[in-house]
């Protein structure tokens, strides 16, 4: 590919997390020059302070279920003890070593990185480190920072998951504020692990959005599980006293702790990287305007992940990605298709769902059909454990089409990414139902529920 004479790349990438490297490596693979720019660590939100931490400590936190199941096979584990220092320092040296691959990609890929804040100064160039870089295109890919509500005392006392995945010593209580994705994660981390976790949070019940059994069945396992939930509260004030945060709740009661974590959401990391002096427009919450090419209203810059606020997962991010290098420097015309998206909630137990709520699809279809199933896995027959795992099928009644599939218990995300391909493809309940189980596994649930739910 050759160069335009007037621009020194052919793509600046402000971002190494997944997106931007992702389409760095693409690009210069089909022959682009290409600048990366990074202020941080080459990984981004998801390999250094995201999905991948969060999971080893998600992976940690897991192993008080197997010493507390084992008892039932016969198992004696006496005196277990965790040593969070020694997680900390063993997660870090795994992030230094994919720190390091990403480097990696971005070298072997024949980009140049460059460290330090890219900040716009015109439809084609960007500056970094006082110098000033030219490209053809730009693709910004400078991810999400997490935000915290305006309530006194909270900015100053309260840790997000950044902290989170750091902390020196492990909380022996700790607040956290929030039922999303990051909420529920950490809780099951904490609890897992031995701290006391209360989780606070405006809505009746945690996960707004999540179809409604999955939250009532959520609410349940968590607080089997010993996490005190306060619904339908918010905090009105944090404080410190004796070393001890003092957290105030809208019902009045004020709950004593070490730590506070805010998990209240996340924005677009969009805030001074010189949007407004090109003219780049974003929304309210700074989110990046852009068409379904990732193309924004200045014809050369494009952004994609979670700077545009599409759907915040990794893999979205990735994929927006390469369908840009490939569509642009590739002439390979793909677009990113935003449906049937498959995801997961690290909780303990995990959740995962694909499609529609039934809520969505009793509003989309003039009818629907529901199957669901909770029951006791084998496991827990001799574990003793009582927690049950939900699954449930949404079935449009007049195409037999499966349009939504959630599941609430162990494995749950490794069972729901192959029941994503059969929903993407198209597949119906028939077609469900004329799988061969695998037995026995939690998994053949999903091809044996034969009765509907009766319909209310
Ligand atoms: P979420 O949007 O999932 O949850 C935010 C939580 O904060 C909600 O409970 C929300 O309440 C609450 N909240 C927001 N604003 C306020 C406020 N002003 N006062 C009180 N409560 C408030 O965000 P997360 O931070 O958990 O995660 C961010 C995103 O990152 C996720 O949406 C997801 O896209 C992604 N992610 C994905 C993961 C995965 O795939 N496993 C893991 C982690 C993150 P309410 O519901 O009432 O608005």
């Amino acid at each position: 590919m050759s160069n335009k004479p007037e621009f020194e790349y052919d793509l600046i990438v402000i971002g190494a997390g997944s997106g931007g490297v992702r389409a760095s490596r693409i690009a210069a693979g089909y022959g682009a020059k290409v600048a990366v720019i990074e202020e941080s660590r080459p990984g981004g939100t998801c390999v250094i302070r995201g999905c991948v931490p969060k999971k080893l400590l998600v992976y940690g936190a897991s192993f008080a279920d197997e010493f507390a199941d084992s008892a039932g096979f016969g198992w004696k584990i006496e005196g277990t003890s965790h040593d969070w220092g020694a997680l900390i320092e063993a997660k870090n040296i795994e992030i230094d070593r994919l720190e390091g691959i990403y480097r990696n990609l971005i070298k072997n890929a024949g980009a140049d990185l460059f460290e330090g804040r890219g900040v716009l100064t015109g439809p084609n160039s960007v500056e970094v480190n006082g110098k000033k870089l030219t490209a053809d295109k730009i693709l910004i890919a400078v991810g999400g920072w997490p935000q915290l509500p305006d309530v006194p005392g909270l900015k100053e006392a309260a840790i997000t998951s950044n902290e989170a995945l750091d902390l020196k010593t492990r909380p022996d209580e700790i607040v956290i504020y929030g039922s999303g994705y990051i909420a529920l994660e950490f809780a099951g981390i904490f609890n897992g692990l031995g701290s006391v976790v209360h989780l606070v949070y405006r809505g009746d019940k945690p996960l707004r959005g999540f179809d409604e059994d999955v939250r009532t069945h959520i609410t349940e396992a968590l607080q089997n599980r010993g996490i005190k939930l306060h619904a339908e509260q918010t905090i009105t004030a944090v404080s410190e006293q004796s070393g001890k945060k003092h957290v105030e709740l809208s019902g009045g009661e004020i709950l004593i702790c070490d730590t506070i974590m805010a998990a209240t959401g996340r924005v677009p990391n969009t805030a001074s990287l010189g949007l407004e002096t090109v003219g780049v427009d974003v929304n309210k919450k700074g989110a990046i305007q852009v068409d379904h090419n990732s193309q924004t209203n200045i014809a050369s810059i494009f952004a994609v992940g979670d700077a545009t606020d599409r759907v915040n997962l990794t893999p979205v991010a990735l994929n927006e990605g390469h369908i840009f290098a490939d569509r642009y420097f590739g002439n390979v015309e793909r677009s990113m298709q935003y449906n049937n998206i498959p995801s997961a909630v690290f909780s303990q137990p995990p959740i995962a769902s694909v499609g529609m709520t039934e809520e969505e699809a009793s509003q989309t279809f003039s009818e629907v059909t529901v199957f669901d199933s909770r029951f006791k896995a084998m496991r827990a027959t001799l574990s003793g454990r009582d927690e049950r795992t939900f699954m449930k099928l949404i079935v449009e009644t007049a195409t037999d089409k499966v349009v939504g599939v959630h599941m609430v218990g162990p494995d749950a995300a490794e069972i729901m990414q192959g029941i994503a391909i059969a929903v993407k493809m198209g597949a119906t309940k028939a077609d469900f139902d004329a799988t061969i189980g695998i037995h026995p596994s939690a998994a053949e649930e999903f091809v044996t529920m034969r009765t509907p739910r009766k319909k209310v």
